[in-house]
């Protein structure tokens, strides 16, 4: 079967985009592994929170100005990148001394799904593929998520990487995860808007790589070399 996906090259003196199609060999997978804030739900909803909302309301609530709510908020999340507490939503409850999971709330009527997607999952789900939702969401913006998609009932499990106390970036996170999630590494396809956490899946042997042009739907796509990315989920997956 053929999945099409976009991949962007840089060709000197100008910078050329163009649209081709690669193949996946369905035949050749077992396990589909899938990230799920940027690859299959818009990042619009947290690029949206953690940039706009989350600063807005931590000002009013705390009486600050924008410009000192901006500060503190941007140098306690650089802090924190790559962690697990980036995405632990106790963390910055505990932190902020504001409610996260309640300002999340206010703005989930922007959680949705990327272009295509359900369709995609659905093809999926009637294949005989293993397909394991793969998120370092902590569990409260996951459940919310859930909540508002269904999303799990299109997967056959969800692996939250605060269980295994690592997050995706660090390669070990995929050699524990054989213990609750056994996977053949040269048969497993992972897909995911981070390219982080797709290095570090690189670097564990994880065979099937693909990125997302355009995680955040209000963004420009990027410009992807290092691993193919794809544009839409517009395809069917299926062993022949
Ligand atoms: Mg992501």
């Amino acid at each position: 079967m053929f999945c099409k996906i976009t991949q962007s090259i840089i060709k000197a003196p100008q910078t050329l985009t163009f649209e081709k199609y690669f193949m996946i060999n369905w035949n050749s997978i077992d396990s589909v592994f899938l990230d799920m804030d940027g690859t299959l739900l818009d990042l619009h909803f947290d690029n949206y929170f953690w940039l706009t909302h989350l600063p807005a309301r931590y000002s009013s609530i705390k009486g600050l100005s924008q410009e000192k709510a901006n500060d503190t908020l941007l140098q306690l999340i650089k802090k924190e990148e790559g962690t697990l507490n980036w995405y632990c939503l106790d963390f910055w409850t505990e932190k902020l001394g504001v409610d996260i999971r309640q300002l999340k709330e206010e703005i989930q009527h922007l959680i949705a799904f990327r272009p295509h997607v359900k369709t995609f999952l659905q093809s999926l789900k009637e294949s005989d593929h293993r397909v394991v939702l793969m998120t370092n969401a902590h569990h409260k913006s996951l459940n919310l998520k859930l909540s508002i998609t269904g999303l799990d009932h299109y997967v056959d499990e969800i692996v939250c990487s605060h269980d295994l106390k690592l997050p995706k970036e660090n390669p070990l996170f995929w050699e524990k995860l054989q213990d609750i999630e056994p996977f053949t590494k040269e048969r497993t396809l992972l897909i995911d808007d981070s390219l982080p956490v797709l290095k570090s899946a690189r670097q564990y042997g994880i065979a099937h790589l693909y990125s997302i042009l355009q995680p955040d739907s209000q963004k420009p796509p990027r410009d992807i070399t290092e691993f193919p990315a794809i544009d839409q989920f517009d395809y069917q997956p299926r062993k022949t």
